[in-house]
């Protein structure tokens, strides 16, 4: 197998695993190392490379892939999981660096999301993560953007090293808490191997100067959940989430719908509605960026938000729609209850009125306001929004 059939293998499911601002969709039960048919060498190549949207908006073909698809572990839902029939692919450290820098050299891959099955223990494996990053960093001068996975079991200097050569590192907590996660890999242990490295993320943000880290700063951190693997509700994911974005400045939380992977102790458990995966997206950030409390969130009884409406939208049918807010009096966060009405349009909002009284719908159009959305839940100068738009 050449340097590209065995990435291409590495790389296969890699969809399962959102990163960066952007996801790919999902390919249910899809058969890890089943080559694409009926593309071209360069089609090939760019097979496992996503596009992503980074941090700080600039887009990149990132290059997604494990060191390794052996592993010890038998996570439940899992293809990589140990004993399961498929056949593996292993690249040393020396070896991915050079491939991934031929790729880069062709403009085929511009940055790396690198994670691995567990082979030897988290720590080995994690050292062979470190070791991939230092030679693509100090032997052969990448400068450009790597995200690391931290692996069960990493110690706190692996951490620390991580954090010392990607832009990213990220943990996968798989499920929100101790039981749930018994549920879906009974041999991690949330607290001490998959909490921990988080809180030692933020430990070092927090106690050593950022100039130690990757060009001047310190990475962000992420994680990522298996929606719908537990039977756990969006109640605990959610709030493992507030806990995490406030606790240990996560950056992103990744929601991944469970897909049930044939061979697998899970194979007959039903798919998670991927909409549910895309509610949670929306409940996040508005915990996230929004002033949004896991409070106002409109849970059902059993904890799951609606299907059918997103969470803004049904908190202002229910707090917004007989009390709406004036446009032109109401505060920062008052205006971001507002749907269609986001931190940047909320902040134009206030630029603008410090010079002119917004008077109508079509000035709020403008400024990039959804109106239509914000329309039943405002009011331009006393007067119903709503009852502007049906003028037209
Ligand atoms: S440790 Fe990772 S690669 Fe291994 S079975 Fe669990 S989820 Fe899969």
């Amino acid at each position: 197998m050449d340097s590209i059939q065995r990435l291409q293998l590495l790389s296969e499911q890699m969809e399962l695993e959102p990163a960066e601002e952007t996801r790919a969709g999902h390919k249910a039960g899809s058969e890890p190392g089943t080559p694409p048919a009926c593309i071209t060498p360069k089609q090939q190549e760019a097979v496992f490379v996503h596009p992503a949207q980074l941090p700080n908006g600039q887009s990149i073909k990132l290059l997604k892939t494990l060191l390794t698809s052996a592993c010890e572990q038998d996570c439940f839902y899992c293809p990589f999981r140990t004993g399961r029939d498929f056949r593996r692919a292993t690249f040393k450290p020396a070896e991915f660096a050079g491939v991934f820098m031929e790729l880069n050299r062709r403009g085929v891959a511009e940055g790396t999301f690198l994670s691995s099955g567990i082979a030897g223990g988290g720590i080995r494996t994690q050292d062979q993560l470190l070791d991939t990053a230092d030679i693509l960093r100090h032997k052969l001068s990448f400068r450009g953007y790597i995200h690391l996975k931290i692996m069960p079991g990493a110690e706190k200097a692996q951490v620390e090293r991580a954090m010392q050569l990607a832009d990213r590192v990220s943990v996968n907590l798989e499920a929100p808490n101790t039981n749930r996660l018994a549920r879906l890999a009974p041999h991690k242990q949330f607290m001490d191997e998959l909490l921990q490295p988080l809180r030692w993320v933020e430990e070092i943000r927090n106690s050593q100067p950022a100039y130690k880290g990757w060009n001047g700063r310190w990475p962000s951190s992420t994680t990522q959940f298996v929606v719908g693997g537990a039977d756990e509700s969006d109640l605990e994911l959610l709030t493992t989430t507030a806990w995490l974005n406030k606790n240990v400045r996560l950056k992103r939380a990744y929601f991944s719908a469970f897909n049930p992977i044939i061979d697998t102790p899970l194979e007959n458990k039903t798919a998670t509605d991927p909409l549910r995966e895309h509610r949670l997206y929306q409940a996040s950030f508005l915990l996230r960026d929004y002033g949004f409390d896991l409070e106002d969130m409109p849970f059902t009884s059993e904890g799951f938000l609606p299907l059918h409406s997103d969470p803004k939208l049904a908190w202002a049918q229910l707090n917004l729609k007989d009390k709406p807010i004036e446009i032109n009096r109401a505060d920062r966060q008052t205006l971001m209850r507002v749907p269609g009405i986001g931190p940047k349009t909320a902040e134009a909002i206030l630029r603008i009125r410090r010079v002119n009284a917004f008077k109508d719908t079509s000035s709020l159009q403008k400024v990039g306001i959804q109106v239509p959305r914000a329309a039943p839940y405002i009011l331009i100068n006393g007067r119903r929004a709503a009852q502007q738009l049906s003028l037209f």
